[in-house]
């Protein structure tokens, strides 16, 4: 803790980004590329000095969501490919072009609009997203026959071909071998060009999932993707002081709704991050906090800037007023608040709040 202002901070380590991020890269064949993923600001972590460590480590292509994260993202890596999950909104082609943005193009509306500006412009780059059973975003399968039909429809486009798996984070799920063969069929009958498949689950799949390209993000922040796979190095810790240690007796209870009533004298320490910081709300009476290596179980409700723990196995000068509890870290793992709170650690990350100040160690260049 820096601050002693600051009553919580985030920290991210951007060295162990670099570090997951050569890690994956030494999963995959040496001609296979490695990108990042870095949309929503990187997960939640910042996207400027994120890029800059991962392009410091060598990541010469990062994915975004949409044109303007894309715009955003020029700043920061001038020379890198940026590519837009979103694809070609309308009338959107003059600002990717000027952002040196390829769109991921997901239907043949778009992929008309975008060769015609390419040709106007003597060539472009594109990548083609097939969809091969999420059902999501992506060309549906009777779209792609058409572009097998009529191969001129890509005609001076350098395409890239694009699919995304639904149930990589379960290595054993009948769907990943499926859509892996509806893609190496497409692939087998569309005008030749380089491929990607695996984002971070898929990378852990296996060789016949990286194709030319993977592209990880979560596995980058530190997330672990498929259970019992090799732990990726933890990135974020989060962390609070203690504002105030209550003894609570019966009959009592603590926080709003009376939700949680104590059984005997208790020790509560109350800590200055709520829902409002991205601590989630569904983690009350569930989740748990850590101070110098002690458990502290989450009691009571979880308030917008407030979390109350239960310190009283805890001896009294650890558990203090200023003693750092934390939130998620190497010892609360991002997966493992995710599983308290009911959902997964993606959804933990991007909700990390922007209130409590955000310290950046390791990264080559100056965040
Ligand atoms: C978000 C996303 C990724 C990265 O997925 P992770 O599970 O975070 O590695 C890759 N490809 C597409 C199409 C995505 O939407």
């Amino acid at each position: 803790m820096r601050t002693e202002r600051a009553g919580a901070e985030l920290v991210i380590d951007l060295d162990a980004i670099a570090a997951n991020w050569r890690a994956l890269r030494d999963r995959v064949a040496p001609g296979v590329g490695s990108a990042a993923v870095v949309k929503a600001d990187a997960y939640g972590l910042g996207v400027g000095p994120v890029a800059r460590a991962l392009a410091a480590a060598g990541c010469t292509a990062f994915f975004v969501a949409t044109p303007d994260e894309g715009a955003a993202l020029r700043r920061v890596v001038p020379e890198a490919t940026i590519l837009v999950l979103h694809g070609v909104p309308p009338r959107a082609e003059g600002f990717l072009a000027r952002h040196r943005l390829v769109p991921v193009v997901n239907d043949l509306g778009e992929l008309e609009r975008w060769r015609r500006r390419a040709a106007t412009a003597g060539g472009g780059d594109a990548v083609l997203h097939l969809d091969t059973g999420l059902n999501r975003l992506g060309i549906p399968p009777e779209d792609s026959q058409r572009l097998i039909d009529r191969p001129e429809l890509v005609r001076g486009l350098r395409v890239t071909w694009m699919s995304h798996l639904a149930c990589a984070d379960e290595p054993g799920h009948p769907m990943n071998a499926e859509q892996l063969r509806r893609f190496r069929v497409l692939l087998g009958r569309l005008p030749a060009g380089p491929a990607t498949l695996a984002a971070s689950a898929g990378v852990l799949l296996g060789p016949a999932y990286h194709f030319d390209l993977v592209r990880p993000g979560y596995a980058l922040y530190g997330g672990n993707p498929v259970a019992g796979a090799p732990a990726m190095r933890p990135v974020v810790r989060l962390s609070a002081r203690i504002l105030q240690v209550r003894r609570v007796d019966t009959p009592g209870s603590v926080g709003y709704g009376a939700a949680h009533r104590v059984t005997g004298a208790r020790n509560i320490a109350t800590v200055p991050v709520g829902y409002a910081d991205g601590f989630l709300r569904s983690l009350g009476g569930r989740g748990s906090a850590v101070i110098d290596g002690w458990r502290a179980p989450v009691v009571g409700r979880i308030s917008m800037d407030l979390t109350t723990i239960d310190v009283s196995g805890i001896p009294s000068e650890r558990a203090r007023p200023g003693a750092v509890v934390e939130l998620i870290g190497e010892t609360r793992t991002v997966e493992a608040v995710a599983t308290d709170a009911g959902t997964i650690g993606y959804e933990i990350l991007t909700a990390l709040g922007r209130r409590y100040p955000r310290h950046y160690v390791g990264g080559t260049v100056a965040a």
